[in-house]
Order: C-alpha cells, then sequence, then structure tokens
C-alpha cells in the first residue's frame, strides 16, 4: 500500500513524487525515481499524474490477476500502475456520467504506445460484455495491429515507433460496456515512404507484404520476395530486425482487417497500393536531347498503372509533363529529369498518405455501432513527444508546436482541476505562480503575425519565394518576439551559435534551433494536378476515394500542411477541453534499448520536456497529500486513544480528533468536506514513523 511504501522509501522512494521532501529539487525527483526503477518498479504518480519509466523487459504485473486486481480499488490503495489510471477514469466516467481522456505523452521509446495499448486492454476487460459487446472490443482491439503494420516503422530509437500521432474515443453504453470507437490521427510521417536513414525502415506493412506474401500473391502484386530490390526499401540496408518477425505480423494484420469487416476486394486493393509505391520507386528517368525526362524501363508504369487501376499512358505522362496554362491554353510542359524524381516521390507520399487516411476513415466505420446507443466516452492521445535532434526541420516544428499546445492544456487544466478540488471540497484556493506558454503558441499560430501564417505567405507569393526570404520574413515580422532568435538578431554571443540558414525558438521545454531548408517545399506538399488526375480516375475503390475528382474542381489552393495541421490540433485541443483529463507521463531510461541502464542525463531532459516539475510544483502550491477521511482515518486510528479500539463517529470528525491529538499545527492540514489535505510530506512522515513504534 502506499504507507506500506512509505516505510521502505529509503530504498524504493516515495511512490508519490508530491511526498518528496524537496519537491522543487530535479536531483531528488530523478534519485526517486532512479531507486524505483533499479527495483522494477517503473510506475510512480504525481498526485493523479502517472510517471512511467520504460523497462525494457516483460513485467510480470500485467496479468489477468493484476486486471482483476485493480478493478474498483481505491486510487491509492495499489502500487501504481497503468490499471490504476485506467481503473480510475472508467470509474469517473461511470460515476460522474462524463466523458474522460488520458493523455499520453513521452519521447520516441518511452513506451507511449505500450501504455495506450494496456489501458484499451484494461478497459475491455473491466467492462460489463454480451456477444455484441465482445464484437466491438475485439474490433477496437484489432484496430491496432493494422495501424501499426501502416504506420508504425523501425527507427533508430525504437523498433516500433509510431510514426503518426493518434487520438481515438472508445465509447461506452450506459451501463458501461464498449459500443464502439472513433479515431482520429494526426500528421503521417509520409517522407519515410521515399527515404529512410541508414538503419531504419520504412512502415512496416511493406517488409510484411514481401515476407509474407504466397507466391500467387506475390506474382499478382509482380513482387520479387526480397526488400533489398526496391529503392523504397533498401536504403536503410536493416530490413531484418531481430525483434520483429514480419511474415507473423502480416498473418496478424490479415487477419485484423477480416475482423474490421474490409472487403476481399478492399484488403486486395491495399496490397496493391502497397506494391504500386515500391514499383514506383524503382521507376528512373534519363535525359533526351532536349533534356526533357524519360522514363526507363516503361513496363515498371505499365505495371503500376495495372495495380492502381489506372491508365497506363496517362500516367506515363503525367510522370514526365505538367499541364501549365499560358494564355487561356492548355500546354503539355515537360519535366526535367529532377523535376520527373520529385513528382515521382510526390505521387508515392500522396498515394501512401491517402491510403493511410482511408483506412482510417474505414476503420472508423467499421468502429461505429449505430444499433448501440453510446453515453459517454474515454479518449486516448498516444502522440509524439517533444523532439531535439541534431538537426531540426519542418517536421519536428510542427511536433514541437504540439508539444507547446498539451502543455498550455496540461498546465490550464492542472490548475482547474486543483482549484475545484479545492473548491468542492470548501477549502480556500492560493493562488500559484506558473509559466504560461501561450506566449510561444501564439508565436507559431497567431493569425498574420505567426511563423505558420509568414511561412503560408511565402509558399503563395509568386516569383522569389524561397526558404531563406521566409526566414527574412521572420526576422521582419517577430523578430523582437523574446522566444525568436535567429543569426541576424540576437546577442553576439548566441549568434555564433546560429547557422544563417536558421532559426531558434525558445520553447518551454528548451531551445531548439531549426534549419529553414524545405520548410516551403514541405509546407506546400505540392502534387502536380496531371498526377491527380490520373489518380481520380482510377477504377479502384480506394484510390478513386482518396482522390476524389471534386478536389480538382477547386479553385481554391488546397490548405498547406502547417495551416490544416493547425486547424486539426486546436479541434483536438476543443476535444479534450470537454473531456476530464488523466495523464501518462512516459520516459525512456536510456538510449540502448536496455533492461538496466538508467541513463540521468537522459532522463533529467525529459522530466525537463514533460514538464514534470512544473507539474509537482503546482500540486504541491497548495498541500501535498490528501486522502478521504475514511482512508486516513482507517489507516492512523490506532494512534490516538479516542479513535482506537472505539470510535463511531462520523469519520471527518474521527479525523479532527485523530489531527489535534497528533499535534497537527494549524497552517499544517485542512479538512475539506470529504478528505484531509496535508500541506507537507514530513507531517505525515511523522505520523508514519510513530505508527512504526
Ligand atoms: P514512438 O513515439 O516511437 O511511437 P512509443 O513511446 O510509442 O514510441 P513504444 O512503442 O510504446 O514507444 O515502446 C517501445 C518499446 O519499449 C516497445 O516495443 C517495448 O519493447 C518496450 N516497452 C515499452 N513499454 C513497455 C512495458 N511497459 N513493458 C515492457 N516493455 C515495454
Ligand atoms: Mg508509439
Amino acid at each position: 500500500t502506499m504507507e506500506g511504501a512509505l516505510t521502505a522509501r529509503d530504498r524504493v522512494g516515495v511512490q508519490d513524487l508530491v511526498l518528496l521532501e524537496d519537491y522543487q529539487s530535479e536531483t531528488a525527483f530523478l534519485n526517486n525515481i532512479k531507486k524505483r526503477f533499479k527495483e522494477k518498479l517503473i510506475y510512480t504518480y504525481i498526485g493523479s499524474v502517472l510517471v512511467s519509466v520504460n523497462p525494457y523487459q516483460q513485467l510480470g504485473f500485467y496479468t489477468p490477476y493484476h486486471m482483476e486486481k485493480y478493478q474498483g480499488v481505491n486510487f491509492y490503495e495499489m502500487p501504481p500502475h497503468v490499471y490504476a489510471i485506467a481503473d480510475n477514469t472508467y470509474r469517473s466516467m461511470r460515476n460522474e456520467s462524463s466523458n474522460q481522456c488520458i493523455l499520453i505523452s513521452g519521447e520516441s521509446g518511452s513506451g507511449k504506445t505500450e501504455a495506450s495499448k494496456y489501458i484499451l486492454q484494461y478497459l475491455s476487460v473491466c467492462s460489463a460484455s454480451n456477444e455484441q459487446v465482445e464484437y466491438i472490443k475485439s474490433r477496437l482491439l484489432q484496430s491496432n495491429p493494422v495501424l501499426e503494420a501502416f504506420g508504425n516503422a523501425k527507427t533508430h530509437r525504437n523498433d516500433n515507433s509510431s510514426r503518426f500521432g493518434k487520438y481515438m474515443d472508445i465509447e461506452f453504453d450506459y451501463r458501461g460496456a464498449p459500443v464502439g470507437g472513433h479515431i482520429l490521427n494526426y500528421l503521417l510521417e509520409r517522407s519515410r515512404v521515399v527515404h529512410q536513414a541508414s538503419g531504419e525502415r520504412n512502415f512496416h506493412i511493406f517488409y510484411q507484404l514481401l515476407e509474407g506474401a504466397d507466391d500467387v500473391l506475390l506474382s499478382r502484386l509482380m513482387l520479387t520476395k526480397s526488400p533489398d530490390k526496391y529503392a523504397y526499401t533498401n536504403q536503410g540496408k536493416c530490413a531484418k530486425v531481430s525483434s520483429i518477425c514480419d511474415r507473423r505480423d502480416f498473418v496478424a494484420v490479415q487477419k485484423a482487417l477480416k475482423v474490421l469487416d474490409f472487403s476481399p476486394k478492399n484488403i486486395d486493393e491495399l496490397f496493391c497500393i502497397v506494391a504500386s509505391v515500391l514499383h514506383l520507386g524503382n521507376v528512373t528517368f534519363t535525359q533526351n536531347e532536349d533534356g526533357h525526362a524519360v522514363v526507363e524501363r516503361q513496363h515498371e508504369i505499365q505495371k503500376i498503372a495495372n495495380l492502381l487501376g489506372c491508365q497506363y499512358e496517362q500516367l506515363l505522362q503525367a510522370l514526365t509533363h505538367r499541364t501549365i496554362e499560358a494564355n487561356k491554353e492548355k500546354m503539355q510542359s515537360p519535366l526535367t529529369v529532377e523535376q520527373a524524381l520529385y513528382a515521382r516521390d510526390a505521387l508515392s507520399k500522396a498515394i501512401y498518405g491517402r491510403m493511410f487516411d482511408w483506412l482510417v476513415s474505414n476503420l472508423n466505420r467499421s468502429l461505429t455501432n449505430k444499433d448501440l446507443m453510446r453515453k459517454n466516452v474515454i479518449g486516448l492521445l498516444d502522440i509524439y513527444g517533444f523532439e531535439i535532434f541534431k538537426s531540426n526541420s519542418f517536421e519536428q516544428f510542427c511536433i514541437n508546436f504540439c508539444n507547446e499546445k498539451l502543455q498550455q492544456l496540461f498546465i490550464e487544466l492542472t490548475l482547474k482541476q486543483e482549484q475545484e478540488e479545492y473548491r468542492a471540497e470548501g477549502i480556500e484556493w492560493e493562488p500559484v505562480e506558473y509559466f504560461n506558454n501561450k506566449i510561444i503558441c501564439d508565436l507559431v499560430e497567431e493569425r498574420h503575425q505567426g511563423i505558420i501564417d509568414i511561412l503560408d505567405e511565402e509558399c503563395l507569393r509568386p516569383g522569389d519565394a524561397s526558404d531563406n526570404t521566409f526566414l527574412t520574413k521572420m526576422e521582419e515580422t517577430v523578430g523582437k518576439h523574446p522566444h525568436f532568435i535567429t543569426h541576424a538578431l540576437g546577442n553576439s554571443k548566441l549568434r555564433k551559435t546560429i547557422g544563417y540558414e536558421e532559426f531558434r525558438l525558445v520553447h518551454y521545454a528548451g531551445e531548439v534551433t531549426y534549419s529553414v531548408k524545405g520548410f516551403l517545399d514541405k509546407n506546400n506538399d505540392l502534387l502536380y494536378r496531371d498526377l491527380k488526375v490520373a489518380m481520380s480516375e482510377s477504377k479502384h475503390d480506394i484510390i478513386k476515394q482518396a482522390f476524389p475528382v471534386t478536389e480538382l474542381a477547386r479553385l481554391k489552393r488546397p490548405e498547406t500542411v502547417g495551416s490544416q495541421f493547425r486547424t486539426s490540433l486546436n479541434r483536438l485541443m476543443d476535444i479534450l477541453m470537454s473531456k476530464e483529463p488523466s495523464y501518462v507521463r512516459c520516459i525512456k531510461p536510456n538510449d540502448a534499448k536496455m533492461s538496466d541502464r538508467f541513463d540521468e542525463t537522459l532522463v533529467r531532459h525529459q522530466v525537463k520536456y514533460l514538464g514534470l516539475m512544473e507539474n509537482l510544483r503546482v500540486r504541491r502550491a497548495g498541500f501535498a497529500y490528501r486522502r478521504t477521511h475514511e482512508i486516513f482515518l482507517n489507516r492512523y486510528k490506532s494512534l490516538c486513544p479516542s479513535t482506537w479500539p472505539h470510535y463511531d463517529g462520523s469519520p471527518r470528525k474521527g479525523v479532527d480528533v485523530l489531527c489535534k491529538y497528533l499535534d497537527y499545527k494549524e497552517g499544517e492540514y485542512r479538512l475539506g468536506k470529504t478528505k484531509v489535505f496535508i500541506r507537507f510530506p514530513r507531517t505525515l512522515f511523522a505520523t508514519e514513523d510513530a505508527f512504526q513504534i
């Protein structure tokens, strides 16, 4: 129990970090989770927030027995666990009839996706059931292998890294049984389709298909078994990964697609699309005497056209030409080899990215249940954590912006929650000072003068717009902003550390230097219209739906990647705001995926990025410890002759008598309506120690 662990606190630390005497000390914080990690105690609370350190080994506490043990028990009575968070969320939803969400954050490889899977499993086990519900539960669970096959990849940090952000609502009926689900996906890393760093892979599905498909399917897809043969799967030079069995995973994906009610035709089309992308990667161009691109080995295009259900001639033409309008007349303008390669990769990324979106919307169709009435939802957010690499680009810019938004939400909601609990308990609220990072969010997203809009403006502007003019525009517009630094602006010491084509943002989690190279291109995400036309005329359902004709008719420019992301993030914030949040903060103990190594420097950074010290400060600003009167009285009643061995008054009265008997000073504690609040951990420790004697 909580108190049991307190007695052993020298060995395993405290299981709630609010009980740290020196709560301002990052070192004390680190020592505590390190001690626990060494004892395989990977979970620790900050109040109701769960901090989880990736153990990189299978631990024994995820069994049905453990799921059973966490059901319906008081949050603090059991050791910290992700099941406790899941259970508490589920109980709150049912008891208060309110919508809940669990926000899981942490850097790549910290254990977010594993945590979200444990939560989903727990919710599926703890909730009521019948035949129809079982059917929904299995669909909810089976959505994972599908999304992971198409959206996860091996990276340096994680053999199963999610390359998209995911928010999933699990819908429950009035009895608390799951009746459906809905998934929102964010910013798939599509550049991976065409390029993988050495030691990394493309999305799992490519290798699964090559490894797992039988000869009949392979020959239908005109594929040879070897990933070395394809430019999109051989760049990373690590097609085989020891921790992954592509063949087995492919079987699982096929099974999951069936459970999720994808038609055989659609399943076939999905694999055709994956195969077509592999073939596209092998399309090369030569230059004719006019300097124009010509496709080498044109029969490759025939294969691709077949697999995508579109016209061979049209596709061939669109890969090497683009239609331009001059003087109201349409003309075919040939592409250079460089442009043709760009167009080819753009097509591969678009096909794959849109297929992924199609997949998610079809999963949603399969998770929607029109017969069963939904009452409340539990949302699960598994989204990329803060990223600081040696070289940071547009992708990191988007991801870090997302984390600024989540941090803002976190601070606001934590404060709000604290305030509400104080109010509900009738205890006076003492204002807390904290750093509000809204100023950084505004710097990025504000209309007309935020970085996203400045970038969009440069993307729109005809003429000499380039990554560098974008940089200059930023300097003109936000150059004076306290969280923006460039070479041209800032003090001389700083200037030396920022390149000419870089800018630096002072994020809540630290400073990050971004290279502007590629910002315009990535934000534009241009796909030549001719290729869109060719796709929209496909005979295949998925491609046709993914490239709707209506999109071509629209005169408006397609929304840029940055604006789209801003819009979807703000929508996500609204969704999360309307729910009661719980948090799981994941930490990666080392970069080597090792089970017994705790790299303090690495963890210290993450504690910072996750804003954990700020979280602890907010939580500790008032009262460190709070428990219901019943629980407190039960634990300590034997210390006082008026409450032990006989006491028959109200729990609140009992706690009052007990605290006075224990000589608690006036400022040290408060009695709320249902809970006792204790300001300093030492008060509690003293009581606990008295209890030991
Ligand atoms: P990314 O942002 O790259 O998607 P992530 O935070 O989702 O990373 P996971 O994929 O959940 O990271 O975890 C990475 C690996 O760490 C897992 O594949 C697993 O091997 C190990 N791991 C994570 N959590 C646990 C756990 N609770 N028990 C055992 N192993 C774990
Ligand atoms: Mg993940």
